[in-house]
């Protein structure tokens, strides 16, 4: 325990060289405000020294100030493979989406201005018009994340009135979405037909009698019902609903945009298929596998969609000019063929093996160290679930697989890793080629 009385006062602290450096960094009022919470630790007994002498303590100080202003949003290394890993931020941007969004944030920008007329214009026309041309709908809007969306779209399109959805539907997607309780949360009436495992078009046909304002189809996303199961093609849920002129709402969560069964995935619906079936208003993250910024995309009828732009909540859920500038920006990457090419969750998904493979080798040669091992990634995202791509990871065993991922966590940059059959895994697939080296490095010190 160090003696109490030899603490030194805080004007006499503030008077040492290393003070002043620190004043001079952070300004003086954190400086004494690090100074008191310091000398409180010791008197507390929570001090990491046993002396008290006035450099030990400016030490702590400055350790404590660093700690302030380290961001606690930081970027990391994914070696998980997992492609869209919504923990570590999901879809990690292009070059140029990143560069627009840095543009609408550092300058003024059109955001509401109509340059031919110098008159007030409107946000929804940014990224809606390219929606518009790549899906071939009339209407379009985009909002803060999916789960805002389809609140919205339930909230203005049936408030107080039944909405017809499937059992086999209800799921939760996880960060607390579940369908239910987001339908019931935007004041519309649940009103469930089907089984766990079994829906069919006569079910959708008998609920018409409840005169529905909207008939609801949710993707699975996350899980798989197999065995004994089915579910009606989308086209027929949507002809039996128009039998009687009611619309269909169709989250899709994902929202792709291409064919993943060209990488050897199982196939995810994508927007186009859904508009095709014929379905009014369809919902789909950004930062799903259209791998943009976090978005909640809505497109479809004309007639539907201005009344969801008209809600009352649409202004609390509009999405802000930096994710409509990266949203363009990603559009134009499918609108000019080339997403699989700039779109980083495409690039990731399209690696083909031999390259993985060859990274891999040169990990283990510059490392002297692992074995290169053929592994799967998976997609994450709440997409394809049990869904993977073959990969090569490199295998390192080591003493305690546990503290070595806490060793790389620790790194900076911070390194995500994981442990398989009680090895270190680390997959090439989600590293983006100028990670390698900090990756490398990173673990050179973790093995020595
Ligand atoms: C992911 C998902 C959502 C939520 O989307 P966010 O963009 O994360 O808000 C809603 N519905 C489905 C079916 C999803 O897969």
């Amino acid at each position: 325990m160090p003696d109490l009385r030899s603490i030194p006062a805080v004007g006499r602290l503030l008077e040492e060289d290393t003070a002043k450096t620190l004043v001079g960094q952070y300004g003086r009022d954190l400086v004494v405000k690090a100074i008191r919470e310091t000398i409180y630790r010791i008197r507390s007994g929570q001090g990491s020294g046993q002396t008290t002498n006035a450099e030990t303590i400016l030490h702590d100080v400055e350790i404590h100030l660093e700690s302030w202003f380290t961001p606690t949003l930081r970027p990391v290394i994914n070696a998980t493979g997992v492609v869209i890993h919504t923990n570590l931020g999901r879809a990690p941007l292009s070059k140029s989406a990143l560069q627009a969004a840095a543009v609408a944030g550092g300058e003024y920008t059109t955001l509401e201005f109509n340059l031919d007329n110098g008159k007030r214009g409107s946000r929804s026309v940014h990224a809606e018009e390219q929606l518009k041309r790549l899906l071939g709908v009339d209407a379009a809007l985009v909002v803060n994340n999916n789960a805002a969306a389809v609140l919205l779209c339930l909230s203005a399109l049936a408030r107080r009135r039944k909405v017809v959805i499937s059992r086999t539907q209800l799921v939760e997607i996880g960060g607390g979405f579940r369908v239910p309780e987001v339908m019931s949360q935007s004041g519309a009436i649940l009103y469930e037909i089907g089984t766990t495992n079994r829906v069919h078009i006569a079910d959708y046909k008998k609920a018409l009698v409840e005169k529905p304002a909207l008939i609801m189809r949710a993707h699975h996303s996350n899980y798989r019902i197999i065995g004994f199961t089915s579910e009606p093609a989308l086209s027929d849920i949507v002809s039996t609903a128009h039998s009687q002129d009611i619309p269909v709402l169709d989250d899709l969560g994902s929202g792709a945009l291409l064919d993943t069964s060209r990488y050897g995935l199982l196939h995810e619906p994508t927007v186009q298929e859904s508009l095709e079936a014929g379905v009014d208003v369809v919902c789909f993250s950004g930062d799903k596998l259209l791998g943009g910024p976090q978005a909640g995309i809505i497109v479809g009828r004309k007639e539907l969609l201005d009344k969801v732009k008209k809600h009352p909540l649409a202004r609390a859920v509009r999405a802000d000019k930096l994710c409509l500038a990266a949203l363009s920006a990603t559009l134009d990457h499918y609108l000019k063929g080339e997403a699989e090419d700039q779109v980083p969750v495409w690039q990731m998904i399209a690696k083909d093996e031999a390259g993985l493979k060859t990274t891999v080798e040169h990990w283990k040669l510059a490392l002297g160290a692992g074995e290169v091992q053929p592994g799967r990634s998976a997609i994450g995202g709440g997409s394809l679930p049990e869904e993977t791509l073959p990969t090569w990871v490199l295998q390192l065993t080591v003493e305690n697989p546990d503290r070595f991922l806490s060793k790389l966590r620790r790194n900076s940059p911070p390194v995500i890793a994981r442990i398989e059959n009680e090895t270190v895994i680390l997959d090439a697939r989600t590293i983006f080629p100028e990670q390698e080296e900090p990756l490398l490095a990173a673990i050179a010190r973790v093995l020595h």
